[in-house]
C-alpha cells in the first residue's frame, strides 16, 4: 500500500474507534515506520520481514492496553488536554497550554489523580505502536506479511500496490468511515 494511503487509512481507523483526533495523529504518524525502517532502497531480501513482524508492535501494544485498561488510565487525550476549556480568547488559549505543560512536567493533573504524565504519555505510545500494527494489517490484504512466524508470511492479495483497486480501497473504507462517524455508531 502506497504511504499516504497507510497514513488515511490508519488514522481514520483509530479515529472512528476512539473519536480522538490526537490518538489519530499519532497513529497517522507512525503508520509507516515498517516501511520507513526499511530505508529507501526497495530490497526484496529486507522488504516486509523482520520491519513487518506484526509481535514486534502487538506485543508492546498489548501490554500497553493492558496496563492502561486495568488501572483505568485510558483516555480520550483530546478531550483531556482540553478539558472543560472553551477556546474562544487568547486567554482560554492560555489556559490550555498552562494545562498541557502542567501535565508534561508537573507529574499529575489534579482533576485526576491516577493520570501522571506517564501514563499520559503511555496512551500517546500506545497509538504510536498502532501505527505499525494498522500498517502491517493493510499490507496484509496486498501482498504477504509475517503475521506470527517470521519464517511464515500470510496474507491475501486483493490489490497491487498503486493500483486503481488500492485507491478504490481507500476510498471506499474512507466512505464507511464518514458514515459511521456521522450516524454515530
Ligand atoms: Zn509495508
Amino acid at each position: 500500500m502506497k504511504w499516504i494511503n497507510h497514513r488515511i487509512v490508519s488514522g481514520m481507523a483509530v479515529y472512528v474507534l476512539t473519536h480522538d483526533i490526537t490518538a489519530s495523529i499519532a497513529t497517522t504518524a507512525t503508520s509507516v515506520f515498517p516501511d520507513w525502517i526499511e530505508g529507501k532502497e526497495y530490497d526484496r531480501n529486507v522488504h516486509r520481514k523482520t520491519s513487518h513482524w506484526m509481535p514486534l508492535y502487538a506485543v508492546p501494544a498489548l501490554l500497553l492496553f493492558a496496563y492502561l485498561y486495568f488501572s483505568h488510565c485510558f483516555i480520550n487525550i483530546t478531550a483531556y488536554l482540553f478539558t472543560s476549556v472553551p477556546v474562544t480568547t487568547q486567554t482560554d488559549l492560555n489556559k490550555i497550554y498552562q494545562h498541557v505543560l502542567n501535565i508534561l512536567f508537573s507529574g499529575s493533573d489534579l482533576s485526576n489523580p491516577h493520570l501522571t504524565d506517564v501514563n499520559f504519555i503511555l496512551n500517546l505510545f500506545f497509538y504510536a505502536f498502532l501505527g505499525p500494527i494498522f500498517h502491517i494489517l493493510e499490507d496484509a490484504v496486498c501482498g504477504k506479511v509475517p503475521l506470527v512466524s517470521l519464517k511464515k508470511r500470510h496474507g491475501v492479495r486483493l490489490f497491487t500496490v498503486g493500483s486503481f483497486k488500492e485507491y478504490f480501497f481507500v476510498i471506499s473504507f474512507i466512505a464507511i468511515c464518514i458514515i459511521i462517524v456521522h450516524k454515530g455508531l
